[in-house]
């Protein structure tokens, strides 16, 4: 099986029926970027910056992170990054920069939140990958908004660096494309508006469940309630596909399920674009992908919407249907 998918490295990430998709790589650093490379992800869906802050011992300056991002989209040769702004609270700690201990803390004080709230910080990671961007193809991702006020809010600090920067360099960081996480319940009910405001969405499972099964995504004790494959829980996936499509908005997904074997065949279905994953699961996703056809993946997403009223019934309808496959 290894062998068959290492011919699929440099191949396009295509249906049988030749409908194309990205498959892209989830990384922490750039020193993750040989297996990028390896494994032929179509371009990085999610760059976390927060290990270059968590690893630091100061409050990285501008000049390290720019460092830092050019290394990363250099080292891609020609494939997009995408790039998501510091993502720190909830379970991750800054030694440099101590957060309130928080009753709640993945419904407190984190991601954008903060970076809204320290603006001099927040500036400088903009700045750093505005001129990065220089030297490859850099988007930008805010993580957990939850309101258009705090979209408005990024967007316009963002611009206002870009303005700042392009009076030294024009032109500089005009083929940035801007994005958002959509990971909060809140978001996705109203992907329809956000999708006017921004050029692409990435779907954050991870947290988009935790939050929409009131389930702490680490506790072990309510494990049971992680359940990609509800079928309330994948409607709600294809609203967030229909709204952004239907304003031009790509539409990603990053979170584990982008990886999931048996939520594939779904995902193609409702027509998600790009598939972002840890870089061990991008050849046998394009090898999975390659055999499946795109109609009759949408037939199995109206089956499981419309049949299956439990994750545990489309689990059973989608292993059945792969077989068959
Ligand atoms: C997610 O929430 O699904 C996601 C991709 O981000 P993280 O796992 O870093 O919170
Ligand atoms: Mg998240």
């Amino acid at each position: 099986e290894r062998l068959q998918w290492q011919q699929l490295v440099n191949a396009p990430s295509v249906t049988k029926d030749g409908r194309q998709f990205v498959i892209s790589a989830n990384i922490g650093s750039s020193n993750d970027l040989p297996a990028v490379l390896q494994n032929g992800a179509d371009e990085v869906g999610l760059f976390r910056t927060e290990f270059l802050y968590m690893k630091s011992e100061h409050l990285p300056t501008e000049e390290e992170q720019f460092n830092a991002y050019k290394t990363a989209v250099t080292g891609l040769q020609g494939k997009t990054l995408t790039v998501r702004t510091l993502d720190i609270g909830g379970d991750k700690p800054l030694t440099f920069m101590p957060l309130p201990h928080e009753m709640n803390p993945f419904l407190g004080y984190r991601a954008i939140r903060i970076s809204l709230n320290r603006p001099k910080m927040f500036k400088e990671q903009l700045r750093a990958l505005i001129r990065a961007s220089a030297y490859g193809p850099i988007n930008i991702m805010f993580p957990m908004i939850t309101t258009l006020d705090e979209l408005r809010q990024a967007k316009r600090i963002y611009h206002s660096e870009l303005s700042h920067l392009q009076k030294q360099q024009p032109g500089l960081g005009n083929q940035i494309k801007i994005g958002i996480m959509i990971e909060v319940p809140l978001a996705a009910l109203y992907a329809e508006r956000l999708a006017e405001e921004v050029d692409f969405f990435s779907i954050g499972t991870n947290d988009l469940i935790q939050y929409c099964f009131a389930a702490d995504r680490g506790n072990t004790s309510v494990s049971y309630l992680y359940q990609p494959l509800n079928p309330p829980f994948l409607k709600l996936i294809h609203h967030i596909i229909v709204s952004g499509h239907h304003h031009q908005t790509s539409v990603a997904m990053c979170g584990e399920m982008a990886g999931d074997r048996r939520a594939l065949p779904l995902l193609i279905g409702m027509g998600l674009d790009e598939y972002s994953m840890s870089a061990s699961s991008i050849l046998r996703t394009r090898s999975m992908m390659s055999n499946l056809d795109s109609e009759a993946c949408h037939q199995l997403y109206q089956r499981a919407v419309t049949e299956c009223e439990t994750a545990p019934e489309v689990e059973q309808l989608v292993d059945q249907w792969l077989k068959q496959q």
